[in-house]
């Protein structure tokens, strides 16, 4: 029998790449989004209720609709620098509004839960690669965020019965492979695109925040995962609940480091372009690596990367960058 699953932001860049997944091996799709930063023409199949997750009502209409097998989350408020300086809309959004969200579960019987998480509930690394016994220490509203709601799983998961995965994704980057999806921020903050922009000639330069950290070239260490290997990871958590799996927080990486430089160098070498490179200050709340260990997902969700590489990362960036 297909699953029926509903997409909370599958109009996003994430979520997106998932939708289509879920389309591949067959399930049924119902996205709901309120496009304030996803867009209609990313959703390539199922169906698109456009409206917001704090609608109770219509949240209560929906579920009582449709009979959803699981609820996937992707959507949220995800910038570091702007949660620092509008708390306010982290909260209301990426805490208040889910739990509107995992009200209307509750209320309806749906008891199994994908959420987005991320590196940014460790805070700054004690060690690396990073495992989920980390000490959970975010330094900013954005992981409090997704930090508070993990634990709020965790009671959920206890009291109602309501089981989850929360994914912290490290670094997500590249694009779907065929070109069909890509990232689409408005404005773009993050490293992989505004790099790629440049060599396109549609930016004048990138610029490095810091290169006197502590690490080989100065510039941060981050791990780069593949988005269709992020969907791929989510596909097997959806597996991994409808098998009767408990609340559990997987990271998601690959493992390896690139610095900044890395990147830039990979972008040149993938597209045969120059880019030009400014050195910036250091960006508050930036910890100088940040490396997932994702054993764990190996293990217990059998999660197989297949598009490890930073090459195949930017190769799959480039092609839907320069369309
Ligand atoms: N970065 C940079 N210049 C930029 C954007 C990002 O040097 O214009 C660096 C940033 O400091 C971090 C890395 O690139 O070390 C990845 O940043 P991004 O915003 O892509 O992702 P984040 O790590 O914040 O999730």
């Amino acid at each position: 029998q297909t699953p029926h699953i509903l997409v909370v932001g599958g109009a996003g860049y994430i979520g997106s790449h998932m939708v289509w997944l879920l389309g591949q091996r067959g399930a049924q799709v119902t996205v709901l989004d309120n496009l304030s930063t996803g867009h209609r023409d990313a959703v390539l199949c199922g169906r698109l209720v456009e409206g917001d997750m704090a609608d109770a009502a219509l949240l209560d209409r929906l579920f009582a609709q449709h009979r959803f097998d699981a609820v996937m989350h992707f959507a949220s408020c995800i910038q570091v620098g702007e949660s620092v300086s509008d708390p306010a809309k982290y909260y209301v959004n990426n805490v208040g509004n889910t739990l509107t969200l995992l009200g209307a579960m509750r209320e309806h019987g749906v008891r199994q839960f994908v959420f987005s998480s991320t590196a940014a509930v460790f805070g700054e690394p004690l060690y690396s690669p990073i495992d989920e016994q980390h000490p959970r220490a975010p330094i900013n509203p954005y992981g409090r965020t997704k930090w508070m709601i993990e634990q709020a799983l965790d009671d959920y998961g206890h009291a109602y019965g309501l089981r989850s995965v929360s994914l912290r994704y490290f670094n997500a980057a590249g694009a779907h492979p065929d070109g069909l999806l890509g990232e689409r921020h408005e404005p773009e903050t993050h490293l992989v695109p505004l790099v790629l922009q440049a060599a396109a000639g549609r930016r004048p330069h990138v610029t490095v925040f810091g290169c006197d950290y502590d690490t080989p070239d100065g510039t941060c260490v981050r791990d780069y995962i593949h988005v269709m290997d992020l969907a791929e990871a989510h596909w097997q958590a959806l597996r991994y609940l409808s098998e009767g799996g408990a609340t559990r927080a997987f990271n998601l990486g690959n493992g390896d480091g690139y610095s900044v430089q890395q990147v830039v160098d990979a972008v040149r070498a993938v597209t045969g372009r120059p880019v030009a490179v400014q050195v910036g200050p250091r960006r508050a709340g930036d910890p100088a690596r940040l490396v997932a260990n994702a054993a764990l997902a190996r293990e217990v969700l059998r999660w197989r990367p297949r598009h490890a590489s930073l090459e195949a990362i930017v190769r799959d960036a480039w092609r839907w960058e320069s369309r």
